[in-house]
């Protein structure tokens, strides 16, 4: 049995196996929960990130990292549409974001996860319809079998919280 559940504050204080980053292509750091998840994890966290994957990452992709001085064991990178940049194709990799965020955590054997609100940031999504997405795809993917046991979505604004809370009928 898997569990949905939604929290407001900062990924980077979670006690869970796994927190999600909504990072960019270059997977160097940035702003918003890219940056406070670099500062959180150290430099250490950069340096795997520029030993294992020199060439960044696609859209769309999950990318697995250690969490360093983060509670969280790992850090799975993903990177979100811009939604005003990636065109018709944005609703697919949303989707995709989340969808390979989770099968990566399957693969590391994670139990817990946490996710930030992916693209609603610097990347202009629309957050009623990025949080529909999300949740739409996670249930999809627990109805395709995981050993994961608790999904967190960890919203940072009262907007997301909101539209979350909504989605899921809490
Ligand atoms: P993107 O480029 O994917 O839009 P952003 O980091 O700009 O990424 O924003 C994604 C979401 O993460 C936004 O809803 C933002 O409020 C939220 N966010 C920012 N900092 C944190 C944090 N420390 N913990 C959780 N969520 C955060």
């Amino acid at each position: 049995m898997t569990s949905i559940s939604v929290v407001l504050g900062d990924i980077t204080k979670l006690e869970v196996d796994a927190i999600v980053n909504a990072a960019n292509v270059s997977l160097r750091g940035g702003g918003g929960v890219d940056g406070a998840i670099h500062r959180a994890a150290g430099l250490g966290l950069l340096e795997e990130i520029i030993e294992k994957y020199p060439d960044g990452i696609i859209v769309g992709a999950a990318l697995p990292t250690f969490g360093h001085k983060l509670k969280a064991m790992y850090v799975i990178h993903t990177v979100g549409p811009r939604y005003y940049l990636d065109g018709v194709e944005h609703e697919k990799l949303l989707s995709d974001a989340y969808r390979n965020s989770i099968r990566v955590a399957n693969e590391l054997g994670c139990k817990s996860i946490a996710f930030p609100a992916i693209s609603t940031g610097v990347y202009g999504y629309p957050i009623d319809e990025a949080t529909e997405i999300a949740v739409r795809t996670i249930r999809e993917e627990i109805a395709a079998g995981t050993e994961l046991q608790e999904i967190v979505f960890c919203c940072f604004d009262d907007a997301n919280f909101e539209a979350y809370k909504n989605e899921l009928g809490l």
